[in-house]
């Protein structure tokens, strides 16, 4: 005989995503119960690059949880580089409608960990060593079907499921929904380092990105955390990966050759991790009926930064921003307040999504990552740009799409000598 409860919202997932949905629901509505049910006990690890910028930062200070960041320190630049060792090097811009210019790397076991505290904090009930199965709908209600390691099950009675477990959700598959192609994901491996030398290399606190360097198409990182500690790691895009039969490993190993290159001292390579991201370039319908899907489970990802987990906070505060004020209401009441979710979702990012999927089709040729990147070294409009594009919501306007056409055909030494009579 199974056990059963009721919660109004019932969140499967409990990374950034699933834990700021609890945290937004719970700030807009307190009557309401909440349940986040995670398969793993916190704090658990996650594989990521680990850096959270302006987006994040953002996310927490609507509900004045900022403070989980104290005493963090903070990285101002980013280094990026290219083919032929071309690199350039600029300050984080600000942002549209974000104040701090400013990016933490703090690692996910962490990072997630305090996210999750501030939802449990906010009032929502946290079901910790639970997998989701399935949900039946039965019209006025779902179902939910929850299980521990030690196979016993719980029932869950809910208005609302929000699909907020990563890359493989199983809600996804609940929904019948395909997961991405190999084209519209990645793989990537982080892991982490020790390097006493690192600030000193790169002068400052400055997240260094390779694109097309370590691997063709690829890209790797380097993003300095507290003290020595630097979060290093490489993606391919995984049909690339297939296709070439490449070994993850050996990806990460020529990415720490190229290091060493440049200088940098790499102690205690630990914690090695890969896994998937599913690419914003292709996402899945978000909205169905009394479910809703947030995060990598809806394929939230940036696919020229890697970036999720800004627009996996965001999407579950727009969730809860749309639907916190309905749940009581009739079964077409809530699914309207869930499609009006995926509209405002999609108003707000689709555009930006579109422009980083052309980004990352172009920045997959060696040629003109190269060609772009010495354009970027000489006109800071176009590294700026390129830096909006990693961080925050930028798109490609026709105006923006004429200005890159005109700086590409022109010869490198006009824009040279344009840069001389403008500094
Ligand atoms: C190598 C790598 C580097 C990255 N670097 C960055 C970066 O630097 N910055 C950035 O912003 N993003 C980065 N990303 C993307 C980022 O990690 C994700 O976008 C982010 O974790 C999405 O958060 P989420 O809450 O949607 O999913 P997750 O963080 O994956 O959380 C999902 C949760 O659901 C739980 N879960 C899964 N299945 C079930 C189930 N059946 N039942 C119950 N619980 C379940 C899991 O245990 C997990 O806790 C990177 C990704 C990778 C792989």
């Amino acid at each position: 005989m199974k056990n059963k409860e009721f919660f109004d919202v019932v969140i499967i997932g409990g990374g950034p995503s699933g834990s700021n949905a609890a945290i937004s629901y719970k700030k807009l509505n307190p009557d309401l119960r909440v349940a986040v049910i995670d398969k793993e006990f916190f704090p658990r690890d996650k594989s990521c690059g680990d850096a959270i910028g302006p987006g994040v930062i953002n996310a927490l200070k609507r509900f004045g949880n900022d403070h989980i960041l104290e005493g963090e320190p903070k990285v101002i630049s980013t280094t990026l580089f290219g083919p032929k060792n071309i690199g350039i090097h600029n300050y984080i811009p600000k942002v549209k409608n974000k104040e701090d210019s400013i990016v933490y790397v703090i690692p996910r076991l962490d990072l997630d960990n305090r996210i999750f505290n501030l939802a449990k904090q906010a009032g929502a009930h946290a079901f910790e060593g639970y997998r989701y199965s399935k949900f039946i709908n039965n019209g006025r209600s779902l179902l939910v079907e929850i299980e521990n390691k030690n196979k016993e099950q719980l029932l869950i009675e809910t208005k609302l499921l929000v699909g907020a477990d990563g890359a493989n959700s199983r809600v996804r598959k609940s929904l019948n929904l395909n997961q991405n192609s190999d084209w519209n994901k990645a793989i990537a491996i982080r892991a982490y380092i020790d390097s006493p030398n690192y600030v000193e290399i790169f002068k400052e606190r400055t997240l260094m990105f390779e694109i097309n360097v370590s691997a063709i198409k690829g890209y790797a990182w380097a993003f300095p955390s507290n003290g020595d500690l630097v979060n290093i790691g490489i993606g391919v895009p995984l049909s690339l990966f297939k296709k070439e039969k490449m070994d993850i490993n050996c990806l990460l190993e020529d990415f720490i050759k190229t290091l060493n290159g440049r200088g940098v001292t790499v102690d205690n390579l630990r914690m090695e991790k890969s896994f998937i991201l599913p690419f914003a370039s292709s996402r899945p319908k978000l909205a169905h009926d009394r479910v809703a899907l947030i995060g990598d489970a809806g394929s939230m990802i940036n696919p020229m930064s890697g970036e999720g987990i800004f627009y996996g906070m965001e999407a579950g505060y727009l969730l809860a921003k749309e639907t916190h004020h309905l749940i009581n209401e009739d079964t077409s009441v809530i699914n309207s307040g869930i499609n009006k979710y995926e509209k405002v979702f999609n108003k707000r990012f689709g555009k930006h999504f579109l422009s980083c999927s052309l980004a990352r089709v172009v920045f997959q040729s060696p040629f003109m990552t190269k060609r772009l990147l010495a354009i970027a070294s000489l006109n800071q409009h176009t590294i700026d740009f390129v830096v909006e594009l990693l961080f925050d919501e930028a798109n490609l306007t026709i105006k923006e799409v004429f200005l890159l056409v005109v700086k590409i055909l022109l010869p490198l030494n006009i824009l040279k000598l344009l840069k001389k009579t403008t500094t």
